[in-house]
């Protein structure tokens, strides 16, 4: 089969003609249909994450050879003789954050928080879905998307579901109209139609690009702001009565985080969510913390059970669905160059000849 894989960090994919996977046991051969494009295939593919000035945290290649793409659509062509349940020809999405299976983390739901060193997680530790086939280790991890349109449904697995956790974690209130979303990019658009449809909530969406700021009006932002507008605080705080009540962070870098760490611009006892790696470093002044009474986490994916519950949402077509591009595998590396450079407006996905 053919796979578009990172050889070495920061070089060109190279195109290669790799062994297909024969499944054993539970596991399960899937067809790439479409495979999302996520800003974090950027970090991977560069090899490191930056914090701050020179400072590089390395995310090191645990393979020879590596096919990206952890945003997988699928359809199903093999099965292992232990599996049950799953139909071949029918499509699903699938989890990538796949732990190893005997850690504490992995047997309380929390897989995607098990060790970078032993996870298996699809298109970061094992091959993914810029190859043309994906071996997924068991059926618990495929998900039925519904009528979703094939080059949408990947999307769910890792920035929906990043979006969909960052949402549980925010400490939202139905109906509160009082939450901030940094980022009109692909992941702010995903977590906009998200927010609408299980909270009924409609956002103010800050970004340093009006094009992108208009998109994300379009899609039901209740006001959108550039963040360099130098009343920026001043019209949070106007629009939201006295300051936003949860900021999610879908960039994080320092600029971003002057929200969380300046008095104006959020409510006392708020909450602040990171998600974006964007990275930079900031200063805490930590008296801002307790004064504030502020809450800041970090949120990293999702757990297997909220890719359930979001799977529900999808199925019932509660979530409006964004527009997401398509384009041919060979364009792996100008796609990733785009979407370093910021040139892609809203989400893209790549699909497979498979001749
Ligand atoms: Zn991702
Ligand atoms: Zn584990």
């Amino acid at each position: 089969m053919k796979a578009y894989q990172v050889v070495e960090n920061g070089k060109p994919l190279e195109k290669r003609e790799i062994e297909k996977p024969i499944p054993t046991g539970k596991e399960i051969l899937i067809k790439t249909v479409a495979c999302g494009v996520c800003h974090s295939d950027v970090h991977i593919h560069e090899g490191f994450f930056s914090l701050g000035e020179e400072a590089k945290l390395p995310v090191p290649l645990m393979t020879d050879a590596l096919a990206m793409g952890h945003e997988i659509y699928g359809e199903v062509v093999e099965l292992g003789e232990g599996v049950s349940g799953i139909e071949i020809g029918k499509k699903y999405v699938a989890y990538p954050w796949i732990g190893c299976g005997n850690c504490d983390e992995c047997a309380n739901d929390r897989e995607h928080y098990c060790s970078p060193l032993t996870t298996k997680n699809l298109g970061i530790n094992v091959d993914g879905g810029y190859a043309e086939y994906v071996l997924v280790p068991d059926s618990k991890y495929l998900f039925d998307a519904g009528d979703t349109p094939d080059e949408v449904a990947g999307s769910y697995a890792c920035r929906g579901l990043t979006a969909y956790s960052a949402l549980k974690k925010a400490d939202l209130v139905k109906g509160q109209n009082t939450v901030v979303i940094i980022s009109a990019g692909g992941l702010g658009l995903l977590s906009l139609k998200i927010i609408q449809a299980a909270y009924s909530i409609n956002p103010i969406v800050i970004d340093i690009d009006d094009e992108k700021l208009e998109l994300a009006k379009q899609a039901g932002a209740s006001e959108v702001i550039n963040s360099r507008d130098e009343k920026l605080f001043e019209k949070i705080a106007e629009l939201t009565d006295g300051g936003a009540t949860s900021v999610i962070d879908f960039v994080g870098a320092a600029e971003t985080f002057e929200l969380a760490s300046g008095m104006f611009g959020m409510k006392r006892g708020g909450t602040y969510v990171i998600v974006g790696l964007i990275g930079g470093e900031t200063n805490l002044q930590l008296p801002m913390t307790t004064l504030t009474a502020r809450t800041i986490r970090g949120v990293y994916v999702g757990s297997l059970q909220e890719m359930s519950e979001l799977m529900e949402l999808v199925r019932e077509n509660k979530i409006e669905h964004v527009e997401v591009e398509k384009r041919n595998a060979s364009e792996a590396n100008k796609t990733l160059n785009d979407l370093k450079n910021g040139k892609i407006n809203g989400l893209v996905c790549l699909t497979h000849d498979h001749e």
